[in-house]
């Protein structure tokens, strides 16, 4: 039990006036002393769920399914494995097999599954509006197996990039980052995405499991100024939806203020076009955290996790909009010259007898991108911090490819690829070359493997790989084993 948790007495007396009756505040309150559970969720661009269990086993990682998502597991570790080696340097979190994600932070992007799943091809896409850090993102991409375009946006620009990483490291290739205050995709991107995830910015009351400080700073006029923020983004993501779409929106804070009553907004700001769908078949047990209007308001004693609020609107018929905006200036990048990407398209065949890449070589001056396929409509609407994955330099002699290319498509390689062993691992991810048991007659680049999974480029030379990861992504301290 974690003591140090501070719960203000002026948070008890609001929780009280809205804890629905068949939940004891004692139980809420001795569950926010309790510390959480560590849970992981596999991602499956990179690993099977199958082969997950089979490498927890190998760790002696203890894993128990987590019920409403097939790829989460609470995961528990020795107290000396975890003191000698964080999970974030451990080879399935380096190799971007896993990701650490609080149980019932999967349920959001859960209630956009079957609609995602249900998509063919290629035509569609998607909006985070509030992404970083990007465990919802990444699970989205994953969902979406890298198909159609992910539209992440976040308005901090020190969090965008740690999103930027984190899409890296997970292989989503189907991404495009923008920086925005969430409430200009209503005018810029009218009715733009077929389904939109607002995990909106909130005042994490569910979150002190986590963080024994969350609710320091704890007051009911903060709740009312944050609620204000999710109100506009709330209506700008309805906005940017298609007729026909659903909408997710969710916080981890548990105050009626930032949920049912900015839900209760945007029922009332746009009336019969839109339609509740009730959350209480999400899971076995959902409707244990089912409200009486259908939304999923997850108490952290329910199902001992992090408290979380989810809530799902389709929009039936297409909204009036008369201030929609166009943005200025020119998309800079242009299409690679068809013999360039004929020859780049012949050097990964013969290097790595891999397929022409899935989407649009672009150029902007030097660089070489690969954009998502159905980027083409909504490239001009607004301007995109990052868009789809950077595969190369462009150089007089051909294209030096990009470290990016191999964690997004290394998985395409037969040939040239190398798997790590544990120690030639810690070497890579420390920035070292790589030394190679035996002498090799291999030349020119390499798609460097961990647990299966691509982690990046090197280049043969003899008796080593020489290393070509970027100095940014040079880790620190234990890494990969412990013993
Ligand atoms: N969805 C993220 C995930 O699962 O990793 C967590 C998102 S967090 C709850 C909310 C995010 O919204 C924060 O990163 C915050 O910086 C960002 N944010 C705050 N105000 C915003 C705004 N007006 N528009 C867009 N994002 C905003």
């Amino acid at each position: 039990m974690d003591k140090n948790t501070y719960i203000p007495e002026n948070f008890i007396d609001d929780v009280k006036s809205y804890i629905p009756p068949h939940l004891s505040l004692e139980d809420f309150i001795d569950s926010c002393q309790q510390p959480l559970r560590l849970s992981v969720r596999v991602n499956t661009l990179k690993m099977s769920v199958a082969d997950f269990e089979k490498e927890a086993q190998k760790m002696s990682w203890q894993i128990s399914p987590i019920p409403w998502c097939p790829e989460g597991f609470w995961l528990t570790r020795s107290k000396e494995e975890e003191a000698a080696l964080p999970i974030g340097n451990t080879a399935l979190h380096l190799s971007g097999c896993i990701y650490v994600q609080e149980a019932s932070s999967m349920l959001p992007p859960l209630a956009l599954r079957e609609e995602i799943h249900a998509i063919e091809g290629n035509e569609f896409a998607i909006l985070d509006v509030a992404a970083a850090p990007g465990s919802k993102t990444s699970q989205l991409g994953a969902l979406m197996d890298n198909r159609g375009l992910l539209v992440a946006n976040e308005f901090s620009s020190s969090r965008l990039k740690v999103l930027a990483a984190n899409m890296k490291r997970m292989g989503i290739s189907n991404c495009a980052l923008s920086h925005f205050d969430g409430k200009i995709f209503g005018d810029y991107m009218f009715e733009c995405f077929d389904h939109i995830l607002l995990d909106a910015p909130c005042s994490g009351e569910g979150t002190v499991r986590k963080d024994p400080n969350a609710l320091k700073n704890w007051s009911i006029e903060s709740n009312i100024e944050i609620a204000e923020v999710q109100k506009s983004l709330i209506k700008s993501a309805f906005l940017a939806l298609k007729p026909g779409g659903s909408l997710v929106y969710s916080t981890c804070t548990l105050t009626p203020l930032e949920n049912q009553q900015v839900c209760s907004y945007l029922l009332e700001e746009f009336g019969d076009a839109v339609e509740i769908i009730a959350l209480d078949h999400l899971f076995d047990n959902a409707n244990l955290a089912t409200t009486d209007q259908g939304y999923l308001h997850v108490w952290p004693q329910i199902f001992d996790s992090e408290g979380f609020f989810i809530a799902k609107f389709k929009k039936r018929v297409s909204v009036a909009h008369h201030d929609q905006q166009i943005k200025k200036g020119k998309f800079p990048f242009e299409a690679f010259a068809p013999k360039a990407q004929l020859a780049f398209n012949a050097y990964l065949k013969k290097q790595f007898k891999m397929n022409a890449l899935p989407g649009n070589l672009m150029q902007r001056d030097k660089e070489l991108w690969l954009f998502p396929e159905h980027l083409e409509s909504l490239r001009d609407k607004i301007k995109y911090a990052r868009l789809g994955v950077k595969v190369g330099t462009i150089h007089k002699n051909g294209v030096r490819l990009e470290h990016e290319l191999a964690t997004s498509f290394g998985q395409l390689a037969k040939q040239n690829t190398q798997a790590l062993t544990q120690s030639q691992a810690v070497d890579y991810f420390q920035g070292k070359d790589i030394r190679l048991e035996k002498l090799t007659s291999e030349t020119g680049e390499v798609i460097l493997t961990l647990c299966g999974a691509p982690v990046g480029l090197g280049k043969w030379q003899k008796a080593k790989i020489k290393n070509n990861l970027p100095r940014d992504l040079i880790a620190q301290g234990q890494l990969i084993t412990w013993v």
